[in-house]
């Protein structure tokens, strides 16, 4: 078996396809044109279409059920801002193995049944609070329930608790980062270990955290789409996320042909569900980008391993025919001294052409902030070769947000 399918995830493919079409009434329609039973090899494997969010909305409510309603047990919408949304069905089985794979996580985190685990991510429609939460039970843990928001009441319980791992988006973490260390509070906290969610993140933010919370992190991995955070995380030795090789298989494609890149290759990440009974899904584009890493962890861990997430093929911008995604501005920022980790970038369309503007964080004063945008200027220039204007503007200036933050607005059209 070429790339990285194992023997195993192989056997499992085979007898998924066996009877989608019977099972499932949106891949009945999808593959209407296919018999998925001919698939012998992984070439005919890599020759199914792709399937992708559009197709999710239109199987709106509840197409996407393999499964009768009768054995449907919950329900989880993922978090489109805009149209119709997706529904993702789940059956105890799904629910259990999502719990399954998040505790497995926490464990490659290092966390333990006597930690104290704060969870900030949302509960409700949304995938996030609720898997952390079903990980942490199955774990033998302590959870605590927050959800987002009250700053305030999240210090405190924080401190009476002695909350010992955090769960959160980077934003998130880093809004309370920033507050602990305002209010000089960071002796009364006993965090060592930060579980954040699959958001793309720059060095520079990732140490500040891990600085100011005094923590360990750890990069969680997931999509409402496929279960939710928790099929992949990455282990104590590098940036690389571990994903969980015997409940899904990872492919990396070429997103503007949607042909299989070899492994080592960026590309957009694909992913096929080997066991999911719900909504099993085949082929999915998940729109992150990154690529699978060769070669064996040091950890000893034998499942797949992909990058750190560089963006989603939706979040890139073109400007002046030039590519570019939100890491190459965190790129260049990392280099630029005084620069923060946070930024916002508008595009806009005056007097005929493209101007690119970044905003970002600085706690330099007023003296040298010139020099700052000067500098921060040329390694935009250096990275994309692209003229941007710089400019600079106080810590906690721009917004931070529960969720992802949105850092990219383009108002061309
Ligand atoms: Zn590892």
């Amino acid at each position: 078996m070429a790339q990285n399918m194992k023997d195993q995830q192989w056997l499992q493919i085979t007898k998924l396809l066996a009877d989608i079409k019977d099972k499932s009434p949106f891949y009945s329609q999808k593959f209407a044109a296919i018999d998925p039973r001919d698939v012998h090899d992984l070439k005919d494997f890599q020759a199914l279409p792709l399937t992708d969010k559009d197709d999710l909305r239109d199987a709106y409510p509840l197409k996407l059920a393999a499964v009768p309603t009768s054995e449907i047990v919950r329900i989880h919408s993922s978090s489109g801002t805009t149209g119709t949304p997706v529904i993702i069905p789940y059956t105890a089985q799904d629910v259990m193995d999502w719990a399954i794979m998040f505790k497995r996580c926490y464990e490659y985190a290092g966390v333990t049944k006597d930690d104290i685990i704060h969870i900030t991510p949302g509960y409700g429609l949304w995938t996030a609070g609720i898997g952390f939460q079903a990980g942490a039970e199955l774990l033998g843990a302590m959870a605590i329930p927050m959800g987002p928001g009250n700053t305030d009441k999240q210090l405190q319980m924080m401190i009476d608790l002695g909350s010992t791992v955090l769960g959160a988006t980077s934003s998130y973490a880093l809004l309370l980062a920033e507050t602990i260390a305002e209010r000089g509070l960071a002796d009364q906290i006993k965090l060592r270990r930060g579980v954040i969610g699959s958001e793309r993140w720059g060095e520079k933010m990732r140490n500040r955290i891990a600085h100011e919370l005094g923590v360990e992190l750890y990069d969680i991995y997931g999509l409402t789409e496929i279960y939710g955070p928790g099929i992949g995380i990455n282990c104590e030795y590098q940036s690389a996320m571990h994903c969980w090789d015997d409940y899904i298989y990872c492919e990396i494609v070429n997103p503007d042909t949607g042909e299989v890149v070899d492994d080592g290759v960026s590309g957009e990440l694909v992913i096929t569900t080997l066991r999911k009974e719900g909504a099993p899904l085949i082929r999915y584009r998940t729109r992150d980008l990154t690529r699978i890493v060769v070669g064996d962890c040091p950890c000893g861990s034998t499942h797949t391993r992909i990058e750190a997430l560089i963006g989603r093929s939706d979040d890139m911008v073109k400007v002046k025919g030039v590519n570019i995604f939100p890491a190459h501005i965190e790129e260049a920022l990392a280099i630029t001294d005084h620069a923060s980790s946070e930024y916002q970038v508008m595009i806009d369309h005056m007097y005929g052409r493209d101007i690119m503007t970044v905003f970002f964080e600085t706690a330099a004063t007023k003296e040298i902030r010139a020099d700052v945008e000067t500098t921060l200027r040329r390694n935009i220039k250096d990275k994309l070769g692209l003229s941007v204007i710089a400019k600079a503007v106080d810590l906690g200036d721009l917004p931070r947000s529960e969720k992802k933050t949105r850092r990219v607005f383009d108002n061309r059209y």
